[in-house]
């Protein structure tokens, strides 16, 4: 069994110099990061064509543009992220300086999954180096062109001592997991989430679990139903329904899975040509045990579209089953494939109850022009993240953090998150060592009287809320008020010619 004891210790002395926590440092990995993309910009392309049918423009947009913008944000927000978070004081405290420290963990290993596997590396190890740590980045074997030009090019454009790339499967990771680092970033799924918890557990190394799960999209009556059947085509199919955030199934009335599937019969050719299978713009199944696994699941409800496969291509074209039960295989685990289940259901209540059945979801999407349908599944339902009126966008905005939450991932990440995954908090309190005598209150011997004055000089006050909070602010404007007519004095009329 391959053994990884040697490579992390000789990174863990690494960290220890000191060498990763500056601003430069950080800096220059951001700058590195940078300049590996923009070099390379058509072979990773080729790469994730290569592994998974991707089209340029959709390479482009969810994995490159997406990992760029993230190292542009890092490197012109990163010294404002690393400065000492000043925090609010007690008077018992006022002579103190008080504040937040983030400073890196140490060796952290990231395992990347291979549905988006530049993005999925790159991004995790984006926030690693900004916040100052060393890492080992072990991209997905599935992806195994991603994986190899991962190793290729990281050693030419990352610190060598800092950034280590390790390629292999199961004994490899297994091998890797039973090290001790000091964080573990997951993506994947939630069967190897709980290997990777338990490994975890052994040091107790903190973890990001970022897992997936089946994503509802409830759909109501009144919308725009070309441009919310265009919406969810698009978070379906695209990497053929691959993506962990990817519209799993649809939830909605009788009458509007008929209208739905009118518009997605429209929309299905627009996007992809009458014969999809021949559209450059549309991705196959990674590999075989995945597309034999997406292939039974199109055995619910009724097929209304599509349902054509090409085994000798892994290609399942666009399909919709209706009139799906719950107790349906496309309705056990999540499908990761381009098939669209529906559910009808009386209502949003019925819609909220189905999903509250099951586990917390990764993204929720709600189609309606209703604000109160909205409301009810924002008050009523859990999940890592929602979109109201589209699918996949709430991830592209990096001031939006990004995970899970139950089986849907633990923690999150991108943008400031990011950095702050990546840091651990420190608390700090700088005191001087003069004025001692004001700390005899709470020295021994202890005495009735110092335990008054630590208490009055330490204790919280509850805050009053509503009226009362203003009132001693009313109290004092009408008194400033009343002082000012009883002394006379007035503001200075401005003329209009001054
Ligand atoms: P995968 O097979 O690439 O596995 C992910 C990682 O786990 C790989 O690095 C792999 O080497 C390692 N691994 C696999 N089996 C292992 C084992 N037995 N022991 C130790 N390590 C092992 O990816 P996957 O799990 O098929 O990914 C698909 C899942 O990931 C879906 O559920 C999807 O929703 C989820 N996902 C989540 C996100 C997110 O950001 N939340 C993104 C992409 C995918």
């Amino acid at each position: 069994m391959a053994n990884f004891t040697e490579l992390v210790n000789g990174v863990r002395q690494v960290f220890r110099s000191g060498r990763t926590v500056t601003y430069e440092w950080r800096r220059t990995q951001l700058e590195g990061m940078l300049k590996l993309l923009d070099e390379n910009m058509d072979k990773l392309t080729d790469a994730l064509y290569k592994d998974l049918h991707k089209a340029k423009a959709e390479a482009m947009m969810m994995e490159l543009n997406m990992v760029r913008n993230e190292v542009i944000n890092t490197m012109n927000s990163l010294t404002t992220w690393m400065k000492p978070e000043k925090v609010k004081k007690e008077l018992i405290n006022i002579m103190d300086t008080c504040y937040i420290k983030s400073e890196p963990y140490g060796v952290v290993l990231i395992l990347g999954a291979w549905n988006y596997p530049i993005q999925l590396s790159l991004l995790p190890l984006i926030g690693a180096l900004s916040a100052g740590n060393c890492a080992i980045l072990k991209p997905s074997e599935i992806s195994q062109n991603c994986a190899q030009l991962i190793e290729q090019l990281i050693p030419k454009y990352l610190d060598n001592d800092c950034v280590k790339v390790v390629n292999g499967g199961v004994p490899e990771t297994t091998a890797l997991l039973s090290e001790r680092f000091d964080y573990i970033f997951y993506t994947g799924n939630n069967v190897v989430a709980k290997i990777v918890m338990a490994a975890a557990a052994k040091y107790l190394t903190p973890v990001t679990l970022e897992l997936g799960g089946k994503s509802p999209v409830y759909v109501d009556r009144n919308v725009n139903m070309e441009v919310v059947a265009r919406r969810i085509l698009w978070g379906k199919c695209s990497n053929a329904g691959q993506t962990c955030i990817a519209p799993d199934y649809v939830l909605c009335s009788k009458d509007v899975q008929d209208q739905l599937i009118e518009q997605l019969k429209k929309i299905i050719p627009e996007f992809y040509s009458e014969n999809p299978v021949e559209s450059g713009h549309y991705g196959r199944i990674v590999n075989e045990r995945h597309f034999q696994r997406v292939k039974k699941l199109m055995q619910s409800g009724t097929v209304a579209i599509g349902g054509d496969v090409k085994d000798d291509e892994r290609f399942i074209s666009p399909t919709v089953l209706r009139d799906v039960k719950v107790t349906d295989p496309a309705m056990q685990d999540e499908i990761f494939g381009p098939v669209l289940p529906i559910i009808t259901v009386g209502d949003d209540n019925e819609a909220i109850d189905v999903i509250n059945s099951r586990e917390k979801p990764l993204a929720l999407y709600i189609f309606s022009n209703n604000k109160r349908v909205v409301h009810n599944f924002l008050n009523r339902t859990s999940s890592g993240g929602v979109c109201v009126n589209d699918t996949l966008m709430h991830i592209s905005i990096p001031t939006l953090p990004f995970g899970g939450v139950g089986h849907s991932g633990v923690g999150s990440y991108h943008g400031k998150f990011s950095f702050e995954t990546f840091s651990h908090r420190r608390s700090v309190m700088e005191r001087g060592l003069t004025l001692d005598s004001v700390n005899a209150i709470r020295y021994p011997p202890y005495t009735e009287k110092k335990l008054q004055m630590v208490s009055w000089l330490s204790s919280q006050k509850v805050k009053k809320t509503g009226f009362f909070s203003f009132f001693p602010f009313v109290i004092i404007g009408t008194v400033v008020a009343f002082l000012f007519k009883a002394l006379g004095i007035h503001g200075k009329e401005v003329s209009h010619t001054d």
